[in-house]
């Protein structure tokens, strides 16, 4: 069911041809398509939700996020409502669902979106930039009030495979305080303790974590997912601190506006084969 709407929703993601991207498909909707592109976001608070001509993808963020992981450039993803399926709060069942499919390799050499400028954002204290680099990885700071949290750092390498180990696990949480406020919002109808970490005002209700600093992980997972919205795999060294999807998706925009900031590339074949590499374009080799 979906995180926030706790509308009942089944998803199956099929091949695509190269070029294709990870496209969204409403079943329930005539087979009606939504592209995972910057252009079709719609609302950035709590979740990241895409909408073209009126129709709905909502929380898209740990399924494109497992999608860069284990380096899927094409698949349209299919589902018969209008938000992801929030699992158990992390993007793992997700990759494995996807690794039991399989993976394949597709001929034409994948098109990288390179960075050639810094680009900084700040609001307030939140602050995001992206830093020209050979590679893809992510410096984020957290810093919630709260006695298992506080100031959190994590900076992890994206394209040697530690995605899977170091992120993929980590479950999105909330507070049992918040919780009423965003449920008259409207909000986190689908929660429950199977699938967020529940924050009480010491401690947590549904412990153990999977990682001491399972939260900070949780914010490189959503940062991914929301990066995936560039539309091709970044090129790029990322500084964020206490971001959220509005400034992960203003930057997406603010770097696809600026065609002085990035070029496409491609890899070396060596590099794009290498085992430190997120794979060549690979689309499902089955439906799931
Ligand atoms: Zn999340």
């Amino acid at each position: 069911m979906g995180l926030h709407s706790g509308a009942p929703v089944s998803m199956r993601i099929v091949p695509a041809p190269p070029g294709t991207g990870i496209v969204f498909r409403r079943t329930d909707l005539d087979g009606f398509e939504v592209e995972a592109c910057s252009r079709n976001v719609a609302r950035v608070s709590y979740a990241t939700s895409l909408m073209k001509k009126g129709v709905f993808i909502s929380t898209t963020e740990h399924l494109l996020s497992s999608c860069v992981g284990v380096g899927i450039d094409n698949a349209i993803v299919e589902l018969d409502n209008l938000e992801l399926p929030i699992l158990d709060g992390s993007a793992l069942p997700f990759v494995q669902m996807i690794q039991r499919a399989g993976i394949r390799k597709q001929r034409r050499p994948r098109k990288y979106l390179k960075i050639l400028r810094e680009v900084e954002m700040r609001e307030g204290n939140k602050f995001i930039a992206v830093h020209p680099a050979e590679s893809y990885s992510v410096s984020y700071s957290i810093n919630f009030p709260h006695p298992l949290i506080g100031k959190e750092t994590m900076q992890v390498e994206l394209s040697n495979g530690s995605y899977l180990r170091n992120i993929a696990p980590a479950r999105t949480f909330g507070s049992r305080e918040d919780e009423k406020a965003m449920r008259n919002m409207g909000l986190i109808r689908g929660a429950s303790s199977e699938n967020c970490i529940v924050l009480t005002r010491d401690g947590i209700e549904n412990g153990p974590l999977r990682f001491p600093d399972e939260f900070v992980r949780h914010k490189i997972l959503d940062l991914v997912g929301d990066l995936a919205l560039l539309g091709r795999p970044i090129l790029g060294r990322i500084v964020a601190d206490r971001a959220g999807h509005a400034m992960h998706t203003a930057l997406v925009s603010r770097v696809l506006r600026d065609r002085t900031l990035w070029k496409e590339v491609t890899l070396p074949e060596e590099e794009r084969d290498a085992p430190a590499s997120l794979g060549a374009p690979a689309s499902l080799g089955s439906t799931l």
